[in-house]
């Protein structure tokens, strides 16, 4: 408990600091990229209720330029919806 709640805090100070990618987030905090999107979706509702919010900057297709929209859990998609290319590039959050 008390763990999760300074990893969500180093969360948020490495967000406040710019936009960063889940793989920036996980070197930053020291935890795998998968639980920093579980740890963001937790931040994204204690931010809420200090009215702010996390903004993220969506995954984009190189090859087509789908956008993928914000989803429920900000997960790196691993292939465009539109044309299946696999050169994504990766979601980015921030602070806003
Ligand atoms: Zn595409």
């Amino acid at each position: 408990m008390e763990r999760s709640h300074t990893i969500r805090q180093d969360l948020a100070t490495a967000l406040r600091a710019g936009p960063a990618t889940a793989r920036d987030l996980s070197r930053a905090v020291g935890i795998s990229e998968r639980d920093v999107i579980d740890h963001l979706v937790h931040l994204a509702k204690s931010l809420r209720a200090q009215r702010e919010k996390l903004v993220i900057e969506p995954a984009r297709c190189l090859d087509c330029g789908f956008e993928f929209s914000r989803r429920e859990k900000p997960a790196r998609p691993s292939h465009c919806a539109r044309c299946r290319s696999s050169r994504l590039t990766l979601p980015q959050f921030s602070i806003g």
